[in-house]
């Protein structure tokens, strides 16, 4: 049988992944949430990668969603051409 990833079987797991989201350093997240230690919650980030890496793109979906909608505030040629600056700097960062 497997060793169980202390992070998994965390009681506050889906906190944690929350925080490792949003960029707290593992440090802290160990800190506030006793039990994992910062290597064990590295090693959780590794075999759970692939779900984290989709929160991330939600994350910053969600922020790009916001922008535009405080850009287009008002609606004026300006904003329009500043979120269209940014959509072609985001297609060329993304390889597009
Ligand atoms: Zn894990």
């Amino acid at each position: 049988m497997p060793p169980t990833c202390r992070t998994c079987s965390h009681p506050q797991r889906a906190e944690i992944d929350c925080a490792i989201i949003a960029g707290v350093s593992l440090r802290n997240i160990a800190q506030r949430f006793k039990g994992p230690s910062a290597w064990s919650i590295y090693r959780h980030t590794k075999h759970v990668q692939a779900a984290l890496l989709a929160g991330i793109r939600a994350k910053g979906e969600a922020l790009a969603e916001r922008l535009y909608a405080e850009l287009t505030k008002g609606m004026d040629c300006e904003a329009e051409a500043a979120w269209r600056y940014m959509e072609v700097l985001g297609q060329h960062a993304a390889g597009r």
